[in-house]
This record gives structure tokens, sequence and C-alpha cells, in this order.
């Protein structure tokens, strides 16, 4: 396939940050993921970070327009002529819609939703354990994908962090948002016959076999 547009869809913690590069690199593609960027504009104090904030904190989506404005001027880098890996974005049905209205304007359309479908239950321990390398996004578990030096990223040797959300508490309400709000934009791609189910319960390298076979 030349072209390729994809996102990553499933509650927090279910491994789209730990997949989506993988993607990324294997199909050439550009990675963009809301969360990440949100993240960075927090940390920057931009006037989108200072709106974004509050939301976040507390485990709820951020507004529609806020995040349809950052991908929408996202999706014109260089880097994305070969097509995209969305992670965390289309995340209601209003941005699936605005997303689907986007690509018919430059005459293209999603061509798989990548579902990680998983037990919330296996997720508490995933998010707690959780540690990111800030500038990057890329992220680690101090259980089942530890670092090569306990807090330190392999790639950069900067320290690692753990994210203000990945709490027990917070989690609550992200899984909450992401069972109201998130689970309808399933639906709405299943109609179209765009989703592939994989197994994200598995170990990381059996879902990217099934990711790649997804995409083949
Ligand atoms: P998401 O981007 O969907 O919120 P991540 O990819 O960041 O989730 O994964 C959440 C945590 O679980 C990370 O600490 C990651 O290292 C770990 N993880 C990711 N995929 C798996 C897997 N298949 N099995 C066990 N742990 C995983
Ligand atoms: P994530 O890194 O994907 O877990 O996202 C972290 C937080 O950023 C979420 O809990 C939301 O507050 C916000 N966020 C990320 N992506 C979106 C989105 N597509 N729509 C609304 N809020 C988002």
């Amino acid at each position: 396939m030349n072209y390729l547009i994809s996102f990553t869809v499933g509650p927090p913690g279910s491994g789209k940050g730990t997949q989506s590069p993988l993607i990324k690199d294997e199909f050439c593609l550009c990675h963009l993921a809301t969360g990440d960027m949100l993240r960075a504009a927090v940390a920057a104090k931009t006037p989108l970070g200072i709106k974004a904030k509050e939301a976040m904190d507390r485990g709820e989506l951020v507004s529609d327009d806020l995040v349809v404005g950052i991908i929408d001027e996202a999706m014109k880098k260089p880097s994305c002529q070969k097509g995209f890996i969305l992670d965390g974005f289309p995340r209601t049905v209003v941005q699936a819609q605005k997303l689907d209205e986007m690509l018919a304007r430059q005459g293209t359309k999603i061509d798989k939703v990548l579902n990680f479908a998983i037990d919330d239950a296996i997720l508490e321990e995933r998010i707690t354990g959780r540690w990111i390398h800030g500038a990057s996004g890329r992220s680690y578990h101090n259980k089942f994908n530890p670092p090569k030096v306990s807090g330190i990223d392999d790639v950069t040797g900067e320290p690692l962090m753990q994210r203000k959300d990945d709490t027990a508490e917070v989690l609550k309400s992200r899984l909450e948002a992401f069972h109201r709000q998130t689970e309808p934009v399933i639906d709405y791609y299943s109609k179209k016959g765009l989703v592939a189910n994989l197994h994200a319960e598995k170990p990381p390298k059996e879902v990217t076999t099934e990711v790649q076979k997804a995409l083949s």
C-alpha cells in the first residue's frame, strides 16, 4: 500500500503508544498522538496547553475544537506524505466526522481502524507502572517493558517521568470517558467495515504481529 491512513483506538494503557511508533517505522508514516501534543503544549504553557490542562488533569476529554485544530495543522507536515497513524484521535463521534470531512477534502479516507480491545481489569497495573520519556512520548513499564537502566530513557539517556494522570483514581474518569465517548467511534467505523479487532491483552510482540496482519 503506497499511502496509508490509520488510527489506533482503545482505553488508556491498551498499548496504542507502544505499537504506533512501530507501525510508523514499518510503513514510513508520521505518528500523530494528540495526548503527546497536548502534554507538550501544557509543559510549554502555550494558550492551547492552558486551555487543555484542567480537563487532562481530571481525566476528561478536552474540547473537540481544540484537538481537531491540532490534527488539521499536524496533518500538513511533510513527514505525513506517505500517510499517518493517528494515536488517541478521533475520540468522539464528532471528531470522527470532522476527520472524515478533512480527509474527504483531500480526496482520501481512513483505510483501517486498529481497535485495541482489552478488559478494563488489566489496565490499572499497566497505567500505574508506566514511565514515559516526555520529549518523544516513548513509554516503558517497570514490569512489562523496563528500560535498560531504571528511570532512564534507552535512546537519549534522559530521565523518565510518570504522567500526572497515570493514577488509579484518574484512570477511573479516563475509562468512563472511553466507554461513554470513544466506544461509539468504534461502532461508527465498524458500520463502514474498517475496524480490525486486536487482542491487546497479549504480549507486545504478539500484538505487533496482529497489527501487521491488519495493515497488510
Ligand atoms: P496507551 O498509549 O494505549 O495508553 P501504552 O502503549 O503507553 O498505552 O501502554 C501502557 C503501558 O503498558 C506502558 O507502560 C507499556 O509499556 C505497557 N504495555 C504496552 N503494551 C503492553 C502489552 N501488550 N503487554 C504488557 N504491557 C504493555
Ligand atoms: P492520552 O495520552 O491519549 O492518554 O491522552 C491524555 C489526555 O489528553 C486525555 O485524557 C484527554 O484529556 C486529552 N486528549 C488526548 N487526545 C484527545 C482527543 N482526541 N480528544 C479529547 N481529548 C484528548
